[in-house]
């Protein structure tokens, strides 16, 4: 398994590396997209922290903007959970309203009283600063959507099981909430074995 694991880092991290001020057109369509993050490192190369990839077509660049660089964390469960670990790791107590959806107009109106909103900008703000400062991700093209989600999938449970792959003693993701994210070492929850 973990030889398995160790050529997907080889094959990955040897890729061209996109960070914050990439170009659209070098995003692919449709494809998979696999982050990189600072201090995390395995198989002598940089550790990948997260994979992901989309259901919709040609929506790739969609995604990874989403993910990465739009501040609305009910867009990006990627976002929400860097959200949850930063206000987790300094006990702040606004943590209680990051987890509240805000997509649907019923939920705006009824937390309407209830959000800071200031803070929730804030929030997004330092979620995005992180973003632009710790993470680096690679694409590649997949146009056959059930040949994405099946690579993601397994790629996903190759890392997951890999015991040469964890994350570092001052890795973000270890103070969130969800003990899958922890022990994984991945910023992915679906698709992690129980
Ligand atoms: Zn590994």
């Amino acid at each position: 398994m973990s030889r398995e694991c160790e050529r997907l880092h080889e094959k990955f991290s040897a890729l061209p590396r996109l960070s914050d001020g990439y170009r659209k057109e070098q995003v692919p369509n449709n494809g998979l997209y696999v982050v990189f993050e600072n201090g995390e490192a395995a198989h002598n190369t940089d550790r990948i922290v997260r994979i992901g990839t989309h259901t919709g077509k040609d929506n790739l660049p969609k995604r990874i903007n989403e993910h990465l660089y739009t501040p609305n964390k009910d867009r990006s469960i990627f976002r929400k959970h860097i959200g949850r670990c930063i206000l987790a790791k300094r006990n702040d107590p606004f943590l209680e309203q990051w987890e509240i959806d805000l997509t649907t107009r019923a939920n705006r109106a009824k937390y309407a009283e209830k959000i800071d909103f200031e803070k929730l900008e804030e929030i997004e703000q330092e979620v995005s600063a992180y973003i632009a400062g710790n993470l680096s991700f690679v694409v590649v093209e997949v146009e056959n959507k059930q040949k994405r989600l099946a690579t993601e999938s397994a790629m996903i449970s190759a890392i997951a099981v890999c015991l040469d792959c964890s994350p570092s003693k001052n890795w973000l993701g270890l103070h969130h909430p969800n003990r899958k994210i922890c022990n994984a070492g991945l910023w992915n929850v679906q698709g992690l074995p129980g």
